[in-house]
């Protein structure tokens, strides 16, 4: 089997026709994490034992006649979901020792499934950046090219999936987290509506965002993944209950017009980026697609907007770590030295930035220029994407407007945070959108991956997977990939 261009439907095939065993896979895997971690680190940990113990129990389902289609399927999983008995680390120094005590539901999911875990993979502490140069244990690098991020904040499970680590991963996606890196690494990231899948376990950066989604080398695979794990939670109270929502409005609903917001494409994006946007969109066009041109004026606040909601979450859930319920715990002689030594010490330098920006906007006095005024504006901006959903199928966007920079280009937060324009109102919105791989650009003599967004109504991943799959098409035509 070769691993670098295997997909789950593939594996899911030859596992149930016995040509080869679980344990042969997880076995391939583990292998090729040996062969190839050292250069890319993607993992912070692999867990070769429980791994193949769980393939051998995927065997015997499979043997049964009771696979499911991700039995036996070897993922890799972002380090900020809990699985229990394990660490789980959201790559802090001040988590570097927790162990979760449950399992997150869509772990939980996933074991039903009977599908392997080969590890947990690296990110941005806490999920805050865009290139996993903000985890505490060292950065990933870009399998297109080792000078290069892999993009973040789930840079490793991407990484993992484009350099054959891993048949798929579980990501999360804040502001772009799984679309960016995904876009980077030349692989199919999906964020699903906010409340489709259960963030219970899940640990918390700004929970009004904050949204487990799947990565995958297909469009297929990302589904197989989504629909492994979605559905209703009584555990999240933000999880869609099906009884009770309108979900279902867009389903199925076949994709034929797509919205460009122009006014929104002209600041900021490198000319052979947008190059290959328009070339997508002329591919789109002559499938018999309708792109029209749209207005979403409020999306020119959204940046600013998610970097004022953002921090404003992350400073009020990060109070949890304080040195004495979890994490890390430096003794000192009063309390508030505890407090003040432990969160020194344990949080890294972006980390702390959020919470001082965060504490700072919610902070009397400041809460009602900053904070309230933010909430307001993205109440525009959901208002802004259900007026055109009323007209349009759904939203087309570049992932990011640059490719993958080298490692320390982005030194100034600011100018990481403006890589993030075409990401973060979707969480905002909280609608579903996806990257998928179209094209590739060039820098310094290496060909670099570019993902082409499509952002869809409020439930309406069906329909995104549509136009996804066929901009799939168009790629794998550009690369003459089989
Ligand atoms: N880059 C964004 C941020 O730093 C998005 C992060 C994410 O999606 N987790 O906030």
């Amino acid at each position: 089997m070769d691993l670098s261009t295997l997909t789950i439907a593939e594996a899911r095939r030859a596992l149930d026709a016995k040509e080869y065993s679980a344990l042969d896979l997880t076995d391939a895997y583990l292998d090729a994490i040996k062969k190839k971690d050292g250069d890319i680190h993607a993992y912070l940990e692999v867990w070769e034992d429980s791994a193949r113990a769980e393939a051998k129990k995927a065997d015997e389902m499979i043997a049964r006649a009771e696979s499911q289609p991700l039995t036996g399927i070897p993922l890799a999983v972002k380090d900020n979901i809990l699985i229990e008995g394990r660490i789980a680390s959201s790559a802090s120094k001040m988590l570097e020792n927790y162990r979760a005590s449950y399992d997150a539901t869509v772990i939980s999911k996933l074991k039903a499934q009977g599908a392997v875990f080969l590890g947990r993979t690296n990110m941005d502490e806490f999920a805050l950046g865009g290139s996993t140069e903000n985890s505490a244990f060292g950065p990933s690098k870009n399998p297109h090219d080792t000078s290069r991020v892999p993009g973040g904040t789930s840079g490793g499970s991407a990484a993992a999936v484009a350099a054959g680590m891993a048949l798929g991963a579980l990501g999360s996606d804040t502001g772009g987290s799984i679309r960016q890196p995904s876009a980077f690494c030349g692989v199919v990231g999906l964020k699903p509506t906010y409340g489709a899948v259960s963030r219970f376990g899940l640990m918390a950066a700004a929970s009004s965002l904050d949204q487990i989604g799947a990565i995958g080398k297909t469009v297929a695979d990302a589904q197989m993944i989504f629909e492994a794990i979605r559905g209703y939670d009584q555990n999240d109270s933000t999880s869609i209950n099906p009884q009770r929502s309108d979900l279902g409005n867009h389903k199925g609903r076949t994709l034929g017009t797509l919205g460009v917001p122009r006014a929104f494409l002209k600041e900021g994006i490198e000319p052979d980026m947008l190059a290959q946007f328009e070339e997508t969109l002329e591919q789109l066009k002559s499938a018999g697609y309708s792109i029209v041109d749209i207005e979403l004026p409020s999306l020119e606040y959204a940046l600013a907007v998610y970097y004022i909601i953002n921090p404003a979450e992350v400073s009020t859930n990060l109070a949890r770590y304080d040195g004495i319920r979890y994490g890390l715990s430096m003794p000192a002689d009063t309390i508030g030295d505890v407090y003040a030594k432990s969160r020194s010490a344990g949080f890294g330098a972006e980390t702390r930035r959020r919470i001082l920006v965060g504490t700072f906007v919610l902070s009397s006095g400041y809460a009602d220029a900053y904070y309230r005024k933010a909430r307001a504006v993205r109440q525009l901006i959901r208002e802004d994407f259900a007026r055109v959903f009323a007209d349009i199928d759904a939203v087309v966007l570049p992932t990011s407007p640059i490719p993958p920079w080298k490692f320390g280009d982005k030194a100034d937060p600011i100018a990481m945070y403006a890589a993030d324009i075409f990401t973060v109102p979707v969480n905002l919105a909280g609608v579903p959108a996806m990257s998928v791989p179209s094209g590739t650009i060039e820098r310094d003599g290496k060909k670099l991956p570019v993902g082409f967004q499509i952002i869809g109504g409020w439930g309406n991943e069906e329909g995104l997977f549509k136009v996804a799959e066929d901009v799939e098409k168009f790629d794998t035509a550009r690369r003459g990939r089989p």
